[in-house]
């Protein structure tokens, strides 16, 4: 049967259809064709796991999550295997009161930081393009411009799901498999696929810039 005709259902009762792709990094180059899937929920996901890659004959050679494709080399695809696509795992609640945000992995920092601004809160590292997922910021546990004072975003990540290759969904936090936990910061995908994350955001006094010009010759 052709790849794109296996359809199996999710867990929103949604069929998952994995379609054959082709995908690249930020890089363009070294495309690798895979077989996509794009859970909308967690349990989707789960079912994902399960039956990828063992269901799809000839392209189970391994499974890997992808964000936003926003790597600049092949983090993010797997040639003749499955890729994850966390995209549609798109959902966010904010904590004003405490500061936090609970988001998705699909996420992008982008959208986070337009809804946070207006209630007064900003997230501790921002990378240099808005257009990353919350799972790949975590992933390879990115920086900003203050990472000698702020750390990477993955020292700000008070708890995640992630969802192993067993199919289980393990909550991660620093008292319960901080081992695990500290893989999965930086890890690059390859302890399982971030479901979700929870992030202590800091206080914003203003969105505007102070900005002293200096023209040196
Ligand atoms: C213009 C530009 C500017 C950048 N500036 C910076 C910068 O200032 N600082 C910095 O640190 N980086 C920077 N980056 C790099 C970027 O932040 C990282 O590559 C980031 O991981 C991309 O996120 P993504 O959502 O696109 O992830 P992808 O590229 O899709 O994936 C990256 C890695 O994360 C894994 N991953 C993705 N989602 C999940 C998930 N749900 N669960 C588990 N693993 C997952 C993938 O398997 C892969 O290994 C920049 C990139 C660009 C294109």
């Amino acid at each position: 049967m052709p790849l794109a005709e296996r359809v199996m259902a999710g867990g929103s009762g949604l069929p998952i259809t994995p379609r054959p792709a082709v995908v690249r990094g930020w890089g363009r180059i070294g495309p690798a064709a895979v077989s996509r899937v794009v859970p909308g929920d967690v349990e989707a996901a789960r079912l994902a796991i399960l039956r990828l890659p063992s269901n799809l004959g000839g392209w189970g050679r391994g499974a890997i999550a992808r964000g936003m494709g926003r790597s600049y080399g092949d983090a993010a695809q797997r040639h003749g295997g499955v890729v994850i696509d966390a995209s549609a795992l798109a959902a966010f609640e904010l904590d004003a009161v405490r500061g936090r945000v609970r988001a998705q992995a699909g996420v992008t920092l982008g959208r986070l930081l337009a809804a946070l601004e207006p209630a007064g809160w900003v997230l501790p590292v921002v990378p240099g393009t808005q257009h990353v997922s919350v799972g790949g910021a975590i992933a390879a546990d990115i920086h900003g411009k203050n990472h000698a004072a702020a750390g990477t975003f993955g020292a700000h990540v008070d708890s995640l799901e992630l969802l192993t290759a067993d199919g289980e969904v393990r909550q991660l936090t620093a008292g319960n498999d901080a081992e695990l936990l500290g893989a999965t910061i930086g890890g690059m995908g390859l302890t399982g696929v971030i479901v979700s994350a929870s992030i202590r955001l800091r206080p914003l006094a203003s969105p505007m810039l102070s900005v002293v010009a200096e023209r040196l010759i």
